[in-house]
């Protein structure tokens, strides 16, 4: 046998694990058909946050945000996290503010003049209540799969860039991990991924403190350095058979969504203006959350992040090592096995279809 583990695809997924496989002992080799964080890690919106519905993704993604805020290559920035809801959402946000406190997440409900408090720039209309995490904010997505890609290679992982893996029975390897984002239905098409379109702006003179993810305008914003800021105005999704297909900028119409839905929520939302923008793909499974564990003998997935996946990177190569290592992992992976469409046993989704909760 070559190597121990080979790991296709060194976007933020590939390259925690090659860290994190390297650190056990194992010998590791890294493809990537381009170069590191070149898929959806170099387009993410970088916000980490662990208000879920379901117990398995908070515990990863409390794990994963502590990690993170211990690596300074993350360049964690605590900015605070706030989800507002409408009248109609607010019980199932109760439930997951509980949840989460119940599983050590720092976290509560705020009724709207405490939204207000907390980010004096949004107006409330509408809002009936919020969940608050002041230790959410975000990170470098892009920074640190570079550092960690770099970390696998000090530690013995062999980079093999720009080289595309088609066929996984190929690889002379202990085990194959499919880390492959959006380009993963090649590889392992029974797993059900949907790709949808996501559409990133970058925004100014905006000037906020807090990352806010508003589930009434449907609009999600964080700050960014000076007077910028980054905003996602969710729209009803084109998708795509292959993760090709996507365009690399928003059409122009993106721009009028971006604008309405920061005049409905911002006090200065109508002087914002348009910098740039960027689009990405959500990789979505039907209950919007990873899949995480061997699909079949000697392949093992870790696919369909359903664009939320970036604050659950650290913690999920840290149990996916311990896993393939031999050793129990410290969080229980088994509820993000492939099996649980064929058996029903979806995740519970407080807000329906969306990568929300
Ligand atoms: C626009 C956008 C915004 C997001 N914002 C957030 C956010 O704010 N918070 C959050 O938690 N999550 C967010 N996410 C999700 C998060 O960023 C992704 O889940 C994560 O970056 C995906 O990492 P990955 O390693 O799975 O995939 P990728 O980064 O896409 O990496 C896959 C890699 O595999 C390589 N590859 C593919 N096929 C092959 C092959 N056959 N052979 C060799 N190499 C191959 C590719 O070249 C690529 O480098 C967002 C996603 C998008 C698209």
């Amino acid at each position: 046998m070559r190597t121990d583990v080979a790991i296709v695809g060194a976007g933020l997924f590939g390259s925690a694990l090659a860290v994190a496989l390297a650190r056990e002992g194992m010998r590791v080799e890294l493809y990537d058909k381009a170069t590191p964080a070149s898929g959806d890690t170099g387009r993410s919106f970088g916000m980490v946050r662990a208000h879920y519905s379901n117990e398995v993704t908070v515990r990863l993604a409390k794990r994963g945000i502590e990690l993170l805020a211990g690596d300074r290559r993350s360049a964690y920035v605590r900015t605070g996290y706030m989800l507002p809801v409408a009248e109609r959402d607010r019980e199932a946000c109760a439930r997951n503010v509980e949840l989460g406190r119940s599983l050590g997440v720092d976290s509560r409900l705020l009724d709207p003049d405490q939204v207000a408090a907390v980010e004096p720039a949004l107006l409330t209309d509408g809002i009936a209540a919020a969940a608050h995490e002041p230790d959410g904010g975000l990170v470098d997505p892009g920074r640190m799969t570079l550092a960690w890609f770099a970390e696998a290679v000090a530690l013995g992982a062999e980079p093999r860039l720009g080289e595309e893996v088609t066929d996984l029975d190929a690889l002379d390897a202990g085990a194959v991990v499919v880390a492959a984002g959006g380009w993963t239905s090649r590889l392992l098409p029974d797993i059900p991924i949907a790709l949808r379109r996501i559409d990133v702006a970058r925004v100014r003179p905006l000037r906020v403190s807090t990352v806010v993810s508003d589930t009434v305008t449907n609009v999600v914003v964080r700050p960014a350095v000076g007077d910028m800021a980054w905003a996602v105005a969710y729209r009803e999704p084109e998708g795509y058979a292959d993760r090709d297909e996507a365009p690399e900028v928003p059409e122009d119409s993106y721009r009028d969504s971006v604008a309405r839905a920061l005049l409905k929520r911002y006090r200065h939302g109508g002087e914002a203006e348009w910098v740039d923008g960027w689009t990405g793909a959500y990789d979505s499974t039907p209950d919007w959350n990873p899949v995480v564990g061997f699909v079949r003998d000697g392949v093992y997935a870790i696919a369909g992040l359903s664009g939320h996946g970036l604050k659950l990177a650290p913690a999920i190569a840290e149990c996916v090592a311990a896993e393939l290592a031999g050793h129990e992992p410290p969080i229980d992976l088994r509820p993000l096995r492939f099996s649980r469409f064929a058996e029903g046993d979806l995740l519970h989704l407080a807000y329906g279809p969306s990568a929300r909760a």
